[in-house]
């Protein structure tokens, strides 16, 4: 089972492995709250229950007990192996993990630098250690992917001792999603030494620049608010702007930085929304601002790919994923737009179509390929290596 525990959410897909195959997926929604939510799917049905759930082991055993009830499973013994997406392994974890005691509290520490993201994952984690106490729970990070990033590109231009001393460089996150994609991109090009960037964007989004399969770079920073703009987040600013902002508008360095997490981006910009299918949707009717909203992250996300390019000496592949990667041929359009300097070239067919494809044209110098994400997939093959350890 892949787990992706939130402050009041928990989301679920149960595989069977090593097949990959997808047996049944929910969330609980709204924990904490009287008229919470359980969804599942199963065989093409979706099956939605309103009651009240009090915390994060109420809401495990309604999942457990929805298996059995929707014949999913007969037993909870036929859940081998539980694969928690932690979001921040700081520089503790290389590699997925056997969760132990020791391991749990490793995570809860680290929630100092991830506050809104470590301590749900842990309760989750607590929540499924209670209830199938002994089942592998594995621990599987957003960040270990990018562990292999070296020292001139990890590190900020701030003082050594805020590294050494408070763990202040970039750690980057989506890193089961970076590896899941470039490790398919070279499926489809059918080799290893390869130079492939990631476009990883959804409401959050992050790019990766991946050498011979190991991350060399990637967007997000120490948290994920470094980037570029994305549904809600700003991306990369000047830093100086923090205190400036929260001199003018007489709030603390928090508030501005919550602004920045949750009011910039596509909604900022814009002033309409977060969400990709109504900045599309405007850019039609003539909104001028929400034009502005996807060309300012086209420009930034061209400028990373650049500079990506020159880092790694060339560029073999360039892959779009998530939800606006995945989905939105404008913006594919008018980021390899910006690219023409480097010989790439869509398809315009090509490019109007879903799924994992090719959409370069042919005279293309670099391949761009959409291929469709799959995190819990990532989380299912961990869990199985490590827990068979
Ligand atoms: P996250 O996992 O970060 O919440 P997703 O990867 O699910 O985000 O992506 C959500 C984004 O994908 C939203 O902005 C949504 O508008 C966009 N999206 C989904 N389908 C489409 C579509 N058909 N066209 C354009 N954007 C889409």
């Amino acid at each position: 089972m892949a787990v992706n525990a939130g402050s009041s959410s928990i989301k679920f897909q149960l595989l069977d492995m090593p097949s990959e195959t997808q047996i049944t997926s929910g969330i609980v929604e709204r924990i904490g709250s009287d008229n919470a939510l359980f969804t599942i799917k199963f065989k093409g049905e979706k099956h939605v229950v309103e009651t009240p759930i009090k915390d994060h082991g109420v809401g495990v055993s309604l999942i457990l007990e929805g298996l059995i009830k929707h014949d999913v499973i007969k037993d909870i013994n036929e859940i081998e192996g539980v694969g928690h997406r932690v979001v921040q392994g700081g520089e503790v974890f290389k590699d997925s993990v056997l969760i132990n005691d020791q391991v749990l509290q490793q995570i809860i520490d680290l929630g100092e630098m991830a506050p809104l993201h470590n301590p749900a994952n842990a309760t989750g984690i607590k929540a499924f250690k209670a209830v199938l106490p002994n089942v592998p729970q594995v621990a599987v990070f957003d960040t270990t992917f990018h562990q292999t990033m070296t020292k001139d590109a990890y590190l900020y231009g701030t003082p050594y001792e805020w590294y050494t001393n408070y763990g202040i460089r970039k750690y980057g996150f989506h890193g089961t999603s970076h590896q899941y994609v470039s490790e398919k991109a070279n499926q489809l090009m059918g080799r290893t030494d390869t130079k492939v960037v990631v476009c990883h964007i959804g409401n959050g989004a992050s790019l990766s620049a991946v050498q011979n399969g190991h991350c060399v770079e990637t967007s997000m920073g120490f948290t994920p608010l470094e980037g570029f703009p994305m549904g809600t987040r700003s991306g990369s600013i000047d830093p100086a702007i923090t205190a400036y902002m929260s001199n003018k508008l007489n709030v603390s360095a928090q508030e501005i930085t919550d602004v920045l997490n949750k009011k910039s981006g596509y909604l900022g910009i814009s002033g309409l929304s977060n969400d990709a299918r109504d900045i599309e949707s405007a850019i039609l009717a003539g909104n001028e601002r929400a034009k502005l909203a996807f060309d300012i992250q086209a420009k930034q996300i061209a400028d990373y790919i650049g500079s990506y390019y020159v880092y790694m000496g060339g560029l073999d592949a360039i892959c779009f994923t998530a939800g606006i990667g995945e989905n939105s041929p404008v913006l594919r359009q008018m980021i390899i737009d910006r690219l023409a300097v480097l010989g790439v070239k869509l398809d315009v067919e090509l490019n109007k179509l879903r799924g994992e494809r090719l959409i370069s044209s042919v005279e293309s110098k670099v391949k761009v390929f959409i291929i469709p994400t799959d995190e819990e997939v990532m989380i299912a093959r961990d869990t199985m290596r490590i827990s068979q350890d």
